[in-house]
């Protein structure tokens, strides 16, 4: 119990660091993206292409700091009663692009009239990592589907991938801090859902196998409406 304070102590300090390295950095950021794109529509060929590459790289920077600052943002600021199906759908119709970028089709298997009582950005938050890691570990062909249905008086979200799957060893790792297997990660993603997904009083279970994909399975507690 002790440990687990401590730990979730330290937490607390990292996460508020974090939080304001982050938020300081992104405003110098988005003010020279916005010069640079402005600048990108006056050039020449040759330096249209560097200024391709810096906003490219400012982007990830973005997503680098995004992630940070989720690491470190307060839970739940305005809890309502949600549908779920409408949360799905912006999260999957957020992600398709991505998804298509990356020659993944995402998909998902709507079902109308489940609501939960919490805080929609924290739920879209946890959502948005889980699939984003489905596409990221599909490759090129493959399918990401996100489907709904109720079980036991809880909101059941499948989020099922074709990817490359995890070993017991990588499974064992995963959500914890900073573990990424990714060149352009950070290993935080799964660590700040599974966080949210807690919080709600809600459950994510992995299903894994290497070669062949991976499934997670979140519930939560489904309200009176
Ligand atoms: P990041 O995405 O920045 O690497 P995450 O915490 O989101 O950090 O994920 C940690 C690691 O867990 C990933 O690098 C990847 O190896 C593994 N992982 C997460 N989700 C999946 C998935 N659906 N399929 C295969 N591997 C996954
Ligand atoms: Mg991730």
């Amino acid at each position: 119990m002790r440990r687990e304070i401590q730990r979730a102590e330290k937490l607390n300090i990292l996460g508020e660091l974090a939080a304001s390295v982050a938020h300081e950095v992104r405003n110098p950021l988005t003010v020279v993206k916005g010069f640079l794109q402005i600048m990108n529509e006056e050039q020449n060929e040759k330096h249209r292409g560097y200024t391709q590459l810096i906003l490219s790289e400012l982007g990830r920077a973005e997503s680098i700091i995004n992630d940070y600052l989720n690491f470190a943002k307060p839970q739940m600021q305005k809890v309502a009663v949600l549908h779920v199906v409408d949360v799905v759908n912006e999260v999957v119709t957020l992600l398709y692009s991505y998804g298509m970028k990356n020659g993944v089709e995402v998909e998902c298997c709507p079902l109308d009239g489940l609501y939960i009582r919490t805080d929609k950005n924290q739920l879209k938050q946890a959502l948005i990592n889980l699939v984003k890691n489905a596409i990221e570990a599909t490759p090129t062909g493959g399918l990401v589907q996100v489907c709904l249905a109720e079980e036991k008086g809880m909101a059941v979200i499948t989020i099922h991938d074709t990817g490359k799957g995890m070993s017991k060893d990588q499974l064992a790792r995963l959500g914890s801090l900073f573990y990424t297997t990714k060149d352009k990660g950070t290993g935080l993603g799964t660590m700040v859902s599974l966080r949210i997904i807690e919080s709600m009083n809600g459950k994510a279970q992995y299903h894994s196998t290497p070669g062949v994909g991976t499934e997670v399975t979140v519930s939560l507690p489904l309200c009176d409406v």
